[in-house]
């Protein structure tokens, strides 16, 4: 599947490298040397309560304002986000993920106060990138929730920056903790989620990317 098999490229340059991660098995597929994500192999890669695809749940509703809908969808997955890092986060400590890492070689930063991207451990990164997110869709000049207010001219380069720190806590997951949502039996559920992510970043770029 390509949004799996885009996450994946992510730590492409690392493959090189011998994979020290728990969380990584030996393809059965191809060469046996090779090694992949745990995400990325079967039968994991495909698990998903939904199959076919995501168009009539991703496409916004007839007469529904499509900044309306984007604004929906941004608020219901950042809730959701954080719900399942909720679950996990007892497992991404400061021992386990000294950096906000997506792979080996790929290394997330945050901006410190002078602007300079910082390296931090992913507990404190993404709780940075929480809280930032949340002040963001609660600050009615970005996200105005009354009849009367336009959406601003930043609104859709807002929801981008969202999006993209939203992406990056999935990358996390997938590559540093998928063996706990295994252990957890979400691994249906989270890759549903994962790709009605994509899907609907996927649609709103391809119908929608003008506004
Ligand atoms: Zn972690």
């Amino acid at each position: 599947m390509s949004f799996f098999n885009s996450l994946g490229r992510i730590g492409r340059n690392s493959n090189r490298q011998k994979n020290k991660s728990t969380s990584s098995t030996t393809s059965a597929i191809g060469n046996s040397s090779v090694s992949k994500p745990l995400f990325l192999c079967q039968p994991f890669v495909r698990t998903a309560l939904l199959k076919g695809s995501f168009k009539t749940i991703v496409d916004p509703p007839k007469y529904v304002d499509v900044k309306e809908w984007l604004a929906l969808n941004v608020f219901e997955f950042f809730n959701s986000l954080n719900q399942f890092y909720g679950v996990l986060q007892e497992f991404c400590s400061l021992q386990t993920c000294p950096t906000m890492s997506a792979g080996p070689g790929c290394d997330y930063t945050w901006p410190d106060a002078n602007r300079r991207q910082i390296r931090l451990p992913a507990p404190h990164y993404i709780e940075y990138l929480l809280s930032w997110t949340n002040e963001r869709l609660n600050d009615e000049s970005i996200f105005p929730t009354k009849a009367s207010q336009e959406f601003p001219g930043v609104f859709t380069n807002n929801v981008k920056a969202i999006y993209k720190q939203m992406f990056r806590v999935f990358a996390h997951i997938y590559h540093n903790h998928f063996d706990k949502i295994l252990h957890l039996s979400l691994e249906a559920h989270w890759n549903s989620f994962f790709a009605h992510f994509i899907s609907f970043g996927k649609a709103w770029n391809e119908r929608h990317g003008k506004y």
